[in-house]
């Protein structure tokens, strides 16, 4: 009876080594350290508002890509350059 249970308790922590292989081997996909472009946070510079990069409006000015949080600000800044 009582190696039945030393069975058992092997099992679990076999199945929990191989859990956390597991989990390892999944995040080993995915590079570790400076965050996708898609979660980076940009500053809109006409409100000063930080938007995710993937949902800011995107605009290349002279080779520089700035950021906005909506329609409105990239065309108020546009104005402002412009003026
Ligand atoms: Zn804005």
């Amino acid at each position: 009876m009582y190696r039945l249970f030393l069975i058992l308790g092997l099992l679990i922590v076999l199945f929990v080594l191989l859990k956390s292989v597991y989990r390892n081997s999944k995040l080993a996909g995915r590079p570790s350290g400076p965050p996708l472009d898609g979660d980076q946070m940009v500053q809109d510079p006409v409100c000063g508002v930080f938007v995710p990069r993937k949902t800011a409006i995107v605009q290349q000015v002279g080779g520089i890509s700035n950021c906005f949080c909506s329609q409105e600000c990239a065309e108020k800044f546009q104005e402002q350059r412009t003026s």
